[in-house]
This record gives structure tokens, C-alpha cells and sequence, in this order.
């Protein structure tokens, strides 16, 4: 038997440590030899959490959820000594006597794993297992068969953009670095995710570390960077931990270094812990963080393709867009393109939460719709409750009534649309919320986020978050509603950077959306 344990932070939060060791306990006390207890990243739903799964040969896997440590003794003591799985534990609670796995549940029907391929079923503890899901077969091809441009040429025909919000060519971004002469030059992983609500970068470097290894050290490569960053958020300890320990077994086994498979190739990557500011998940803020300032944007051009960390080329790419780069040189582009609509290939991967039953991680092909995640997927909102809107791209989108649940997904159709794709939080909310109230949340973010070096962003969205105050504590008139639509343009239009232009989306939204709610708190209503 392999039995695996959901040990991302999600698991971890909900116990799976405890049961980690009970399983191991008593698997060791009744002498199973044949055994082997692995931890896993995040299994995906993490509203079952703690999730044990057991892999037995020429088997259907068992899927054990909300295990407890009652649970994990009966499934020792049935399942892994008598060969018994008990139903009653699994999905649905084994409605009709049949133990059930994850993956013939409807929250898993419509996905598609690429990036999460590895994410829950290989021990990202272990370099060896990575290694036998072809791990590293692409960096050997790359290094031994192709040329940087090659490699470009393979990424931008795949049609890749970059999954951290703004959706930009990545084989184009790669080709903008690579003709930079210079006697050093760095590639950075941006795992800087900040936005309320999202944890897809996090999931991803918890449970498939050396996937975004890989691809770094291909990105160098294409772009001639010896060099490269992790800037990850300090408050992701079991993310720093299980990468530290990835980077140091690379370098071990030969996969980092000097001399990478003979080729001449070297390549080196450093870990940056940032101290939690979201701003500086913008590429200039994050350059001047890792160069030891103070976290600001600045004004471009230079662009860091040409003048980047420490003057130097730089390029910069989101965690699950490297996430996709191995498979890509290992599959090829026309693979790739398989997924997703004409002008935005692959797959997304989402964290959905808010007021959604299947509370979780989920990958899916671009161009599904909103109404297939949040109600095949995401079995819609608890309580029977009606879905009221949901929010994408978090403090920087905007949110998405039920007139546009049948929109496909992908980064052109959710601008259209009025919000974005962000990084991949999707927050749910259902018919009890005030919409009035979330703007007020994500402005309460912004706010303390605004980094305060530019006067609209640092002044006008005080005054925003000041005014919906009002508005909510039925203080507020029409003209106060006419004022925060005025503020709200203004910063879109002067702010020095994204995170000022994008900060009043969630209120402009609300407002074009759900006008009566703002209507209903002013003194003076229509
Ligand atoms: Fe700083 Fe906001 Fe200006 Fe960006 S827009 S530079 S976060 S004050």
C-alpha cells in the first residue's frame, strides 16, 4: 500500500500532522511491512481536509476525508492489515457501500491537472519522486538539445502567459532578456502572493517545489541568467522549508550547480523571504526588496528585461507560470494549446473560497465557465443560499454577477467583463452579503497595502475607505456616492502603479453592479 497524506498547509492546519503519526504509529506497532506512509502537498479539497488516500496496485485509490484519529486507527486496523476499506469514511459517506475516491466526486469531474499534476500525490520532500514523473527530463533536454532560442521559440508558441495577473506573453517576455548583453543577468520567481483569499502559488511550491526549480533553471538558460530568485512570503513556512530543502537536493543530485549535465550550464538559486507587503508583488518593488530597500515601485521604463535587479536583465515570472514550462519542453507547445481557448492556452489554477461548498484548489481548462466552477465544481453556495456575485483577481479585480456566470474564463473575457483573472483567487459571495461591505473590505486592504509613495493611491484611497464608511453607517448622501465614483477614476487614471490603478475596481464594480445596495444606504435615496 501507498498511503498518502495531505501535508499543505491546509492539511497541516486541519490536523494532518497528528494523523501523519498515528498512521505511522500503528502501522509500526501491528509490523505492516508493506506499507509506506508518504506526505503529499494539497490533495485540492481542502474543505475535507484532513484527506488520506491509499494506493494499492491494480486497485481504485481510497479516499478517507475529515480523518480524525478514531479514523485512522480503523483504517489501519481494516483497510491496511485485512485489506477491508470502509465506505463509511470515504466521499459521501460511501452512500451506497462503496468506498469512493476524489477523484469520481463532481468537484474533480471538470478539472484538468497540469500544474497540480504532482500537487498531492508525490512527497515534495523527496527529489526521487519527482524524478520518476519525468522530473527533470525537460532541463536534460534543454540543456543537451536545444539552443536558448530554441527554448523561446517553444514557450512562445505554446502561447503561456503569465499566470501572476497580467497575462503577458511569457516566450516573449523571455526573448525581451535574452539579447541583453551583460556579465550577469537573473531570472526571479515572483511567489509574492498576497491577495486575500489566494493560496495557488503557496499550494504549488508546497507540494511540487522542484517543478518551478526546473523551470528556473530553463528560463536561465533561454535568457543566459546564471542566477535566479525565489522572493516568497516569509508568512509561507512550510512553502521556504520544502523549497530550501528542494534547492539543496537539486544541487546535491547535479540538477543545480555548475556543469548541469555536462553542458557547460551553471545555475544557482538563492531563496528572499519577503516581509508580507503586497505591493512588492510588483516586479519593481519586488527588485528593489531583494536588492535590501525598501519595497516601492517605480516608474518604467527601464524595464527589468533590460535594467532589472541591480541594473542588471531580469526577468520575472509568477510561480504556476513555471509551474508550466517542464511539461511544455517535455509535451510541446501543440500540447499545450490543447487546453484553453485560441488566446489563452493551458489550464488556471484557482483557489476557491468564500460562501462555496467545496471550499478548495482547482485546476481547469481555460474557456470553462464561471457557472461550471462555481456550481459543478464548487457545488454552489452553502445552505441552499442564492449566488449573489463572485470576485476575481481579488483586492485588484472587480466582481462578477450571476448575468455573467456563463462568460468562458480566460484573461480577455474577464476584463470584457469588468474584473480580471488576478492570480487566481475566487471569492464567492451569496445573497446574506452586502456588496457595499466587500468594497469596503478590499479598500480596507489596499489601503494598508499602498506603499504611500504616489498622492492618489497613498490620499484617495483613504478617502475612499473614509466615505464608504459613511456610506455604510447610513451617514452617506448621492453626493458622497457621486465623490467615491469620481476618486475612484482618478486613482485608476494618476496612480503611479498597478496596485493604485487597480484599487478602486472592487468599488467601481459594486457600484455599476449592485447600485440599489449603495442607493439603499444613502440618506437621500432615488
Ligand atoms: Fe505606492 Fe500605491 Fe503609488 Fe503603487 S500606486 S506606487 S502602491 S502609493
Amino acid at each position: 500500500y501507498r498511503v498518502v497524506v495531505g501535508m499543505g498547509t491546509c492539511g497541516i492546519s486541519a490536523g494532518a500532522k497528528q494523523i501523519m503519526e498515528t498512521l505511522q504509529r500503528e502501522t509500526a506497532a501491528r509490523g505492516l511491512k508493506n506499507v509506506q506512509i508518504v506526505p503529499v502537498g494539497c490533495i485540492g479539497m481542502c474543505t475535507y481536509e484532513p484527506i488520506v488516500e491509499v494506493f494499492e496496485h491494480g486497485k481504485e485509490k481510497v479516499s478517507y476525508i475529515h480523518v480524525d484519529d478514531r479514523i485512522a486507527n480503523s483504517i489501519v486496523s481494516e483497510h491496511l492489515q485485512n485489506g477491508r476499506p470502509i465506505a463509511e469514511y470515504t466521499v459521501d459517506g460511501g452512500e451506497d457501500g462503496a468506498p469512493k475516491n476524489l477523484n469520481d466526486s463532481s468537484f474533480y469531474k471538470k478539472q484538468v491537472r497540469v500544474v497540480l499534476q504532482n500537487c498531492g500525490s508525490i512527497n515534495p520532500e523527496d527529489i526521487q519522486d519527482y524524478v520518476a514523473m519525468d522530473g527533470y527530463q525537460a532541463l536534460y533536454r534543454v540543456l543537451t538539445e536545444m539552443s536558448p532560442n530554441e527554448v523561446i521559440d517553444v514557450v512562445k508558441a505554446s502561447g503561456l502567459r503569465g499566470r501572476g495577473g497580467a497575462g503577458f506573453s511569457t516566450g516573449l517576455k523571455w526573448s525581451f532578456a535574452a539579447p541583453n548583453q551583460a556579465d550577469q543577468k537573473y531570472i526571479i520567481c515572483n511567489a509574492d502572493e498576497g491577495d486575500p483569499g489566494a493560496f495557488m502559488d503557496r499550494s504549488v511550491l508546497e507540494g511540487d517545489p522542484h517543478a518551478v526549480l526546473e523551470a528556473m533553471a530553463i528560463g536561465g538558460y533561454a535568457i543566459g541568467a546564471t542566477k535566479g530568485f525565489i522572493y516568497v512570503r516569509a508568512e509561507y513556512p512550510v512553502a521556504v522549508q520544502r523549497l530550501r530543502l528542494a534547492i539543496q537536493q537539486a544541487k546535491e543530485t547535479g540538477f543545480l550547480g555548475t556543469n548541469i549535465f555536462d553542458s557547460g550550464f551553471d545555475f544557482d538559486i538563492e531563496i528572499r523571504l519577503g516581509a508580507g507587503a503586497f505591493v512588492c508583488g510588483e516586479e519593481t518593488a519586488l527588485i528593489a526588496s531583494i536588492e535590501g530597500k525598501r519595497g516601492m515601485s517605480r516608474n518604467k521604463p527601464p524595464f527589468p528585461a533590460n535594467k532589472g535587479l541591480w541594473g542588471k536583465p531580469t526577468c520575472i515570472n509568477n510561480v504556476e507560470t513555471l509551474a508550466n514550462i517542464p511539461q511544455i519542453i517535455r509535451k510541446g507547445a501543440d500540447w499545450f494549446k490543447g487546453y484553453g481557448t485560441e488566446k489563452s492556452p493551458g489550464t488556471k489554477v484557482f483557489a476557491l473560497g468564500g460562501k462555496i461548498n467545496n471550499t478548495g484548489l482547482v485546476e481547469v481548462p481555460m474557456g470553462i465557465t464561471l457557472r461550471e466552477v462555481i456550481f459543478d465544481i464548487g457545488n454552489g453556495c452553502p445552505g441552499g443560499k442564492g449566488f449573489k456575485a463572485v470576485q476575481t483577481g481579488g483586492p485588484s479585480g472587480g466582481c462578477i454577477t450571476s448575468v455573467n456566470l456563463d462568460t468562458p474564463i480566460d484573461f480577455d473575457n474577464l476584463v470584457a467583463i469588468g474584473s480580471m483573472m488576478g492570480s487566481g483567487g475566487m471569492i464567492v459571495m451569496d445573497e446574506d452579503n452586502c456588496m457595499v461591505d466587500i468594497a469596503r473590505f478590499f479598500l480596507e486592504f489596499t489601503v494598508d497595502e499602498s506603499c504611500g509613495k504616489c498622492t492618489p493611491c497613498r490620499e484617495g484611497t483613504k478617502r475612499m475607505y473614509e466615505i464608504l464608511g459613511k456610506i455604510i453607517e447610513g451617514k452617506g448622501s448621492s453626493s458622497d456616492l457621486a465623490e467615491l465614483q469620481d476618486l475612484g477614476e482618478h486613482l485608476k487614471n494618476t496612480s503611479l502603479c498597478a496596485l493604485g490603478q487597480t484599487a478602486p475596481n472592487p468599488v467601481l464594480s459594486t457600484m455599476k453592479h449592485f447600485n440599489d445596495e449603495y442607493q439603499s444606504h444613502v440618506l437621500d435615496k432615488k
